[in-house]
């Protein structure tokens, strides 16, 4: 059977979830096809052919971007059955199939969209241990995520060691489908999905794990074999800020094998906040982890969801006051300025009475109940940040910042000039 696999966006990386349902599907002996349209345009020709198109969805901006594809492809081949794969695929089943697509895989998807293939029912969540694929980056287009450091732009490997997530944070989408459970990726996987993209000149790698330090063991045993291997790549990872704490003593590990970057979402430096969000940790533990860090000369980027509808003015001063007492604005993405709480179908967050307070409907545009600040200048604030960041994308971090804190109703920040932290040019979206 003809199979055309289609992603949107991940972070502007080529997606290991669409490179190892490839691998799956082709050794299932079927004629498989794929397209990132983050980085290429719809093959269309592939799409007419095809008995069977997939959708990968492994974050809200990818199902939000796929939306007017499936209605485009189904313009272009109304025949061809259509599923959807990944993580939110089943979160926005709903929606999907008053799309027309008729089958749903997501947690360990692959043996899902193998029966799918054949023509058989799949559960649309499961969580089997699976004995994975090396990943199919053949014919793996070009345009991704470039690592700035020390000068040099570097090609980005990008792979994943686990998926889900041993926690259960209040507002991550991890967890209505995971709950509470990760699953690992054998290391020789992880390793030849690495060793097939340094082949093609990646000098960097990015691990897209939910968290990296949810197994830390497996994790560490896959760094310590990639720098025996390719003692000249980097890499970067995502830990929490409570891991960061609990396996302080693995830092040096981590930094000895190359890791330049850890990214950590912090959320918010509001204690309250993060106990809403059930995060695990303090603002005091932030402070402790930049010590950690920076000890261990590792850059850390935090992230933030600095718009919910706890933040106040003062909170959001705050924060901008904080990362410049702690030296961290060249640490910062302007975008991590901006978010806002992202409330979709199956969250948490929707068992808090104050949050079902604030929100509408579903909206079937953007796949999130929309909600209003019970203040209307920090909405508005929000989205003239939003706008600032988006604007100047482009533009450095520290003047990017003085325009945000201005509009805060911020002093003029004596912001002296650093050396600029490991970064990659795709802002960190959710
Ligand atoms: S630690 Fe990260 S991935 Fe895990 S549940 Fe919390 S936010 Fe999600």
């Amino acid at each position: 059977m003809r199979i055309l696999l289609i992603s949107t966006y991940e972070l502007g990386r080529h997606p290991f979830g669409l490179a190892s349902a490839k691998a799956w599907l082709t050794r299932a002996g079927h004629e498989v096809s794929s397209a990132d349209l983050a980085v290429e345009r719809l093959p269309e020709d592939a799409a007419r052919d095809a008995a069977l198109i997939a959708f990968y969805l492994p974050m809200h901006t990818a199902t939000r971007l796929a939306l007017p594809v499936i209605e485009k492809i189904k313009r272009v081949n109304p025949r061809a059955r259509l599923a959807a794969f990944g993580l939110y695929a089943p979160l926005n089943a709903q929606l999907l199939a008053s799309l027309g697509v008729t089958s749903i895989a997501g947690g360990e998807f692959e043996p899902a969209l193998v029966a799918i293939a054949a023509g058989e029912s799949a559960p649309p969540i499961s969580l089997d241990r699976l004995a994975f694929l090396a990943p199919d980056r053949s014919n793996q287009p070009s345009g991704y995520a470039r690592m700035h450091h020390h000068g040099e732009s570097k090609t980005v490997a990008y792979t994943e060691s686990s998926r889900g997530c041993k926690h259960t944070c209040r507002h991550c989408p991890v967890v209505p489908v995971y709950q509470g459970q990760f699953r690992v990726v054998q290391r020789e996987i992880v390793l030849e999905d690495i060793r097939a993209q340094a082949a093609q000149g990646a000098t960097h790698v990015t691990f897209g794990d939910p968290d990296f330090f949810n197994g830390p063991a497996h994790s560490i045993r896959i760094v310590e074999a990639l720098h025996a291997q390719f003692p000249a790549i980097t890499y970067d990872a995502t830990i929490k800020i409570e891991h960061l704490l609990a396996h302080r003593d693995l830092l040096p590990v981590l930094r000895f094998t190359g890791c330049i970057l850890i990214t950590s979402a912090v959320e918010s430096l509001d204690d309250a906040v993060l106990a809403r969000l059930e995060k695990r940790h303090t603002r005091r533990d932030f402070f402790e982890a930049v010590d950690l860090t920076r000890a261990a000369a590792i850059a850390l980027a935090p992230t933030f969801i600095a718009f919910t509808p706890w933040t106040t003015l003062a909170s959001y001063r705050d924060l901008l006051r904080t990362l410049v007492a702690l030296d961290l604005v060249e640490n910062v993405a302007p975008v991590q300025l901006a978010l806002r709480l992202l409330i979709t179908p199956g969250s948490l967050l929707l068992d808090l009475e104050d949050i079902r307070a604030a929100i509408g409907p579903l909206d079937s545009k953007s796949l999130v109940y929309p909600w209003k600040h019970r203040d209307p200048s920090v909405d508005a604030l929000g989205h003239a940040v939003f706008e600032v960041a988006h604007r100047r994308i482009k533009d450095a971090r520290a003047a990017v910042f003085q325009e945000i804190a201005a509009l805060a109703g911020l002093e003029n920040f004596n912001l002296l000039p650093r050396a600029a932290i490991p970064w990659l040019d795709e802002p960190w979206y959710c």
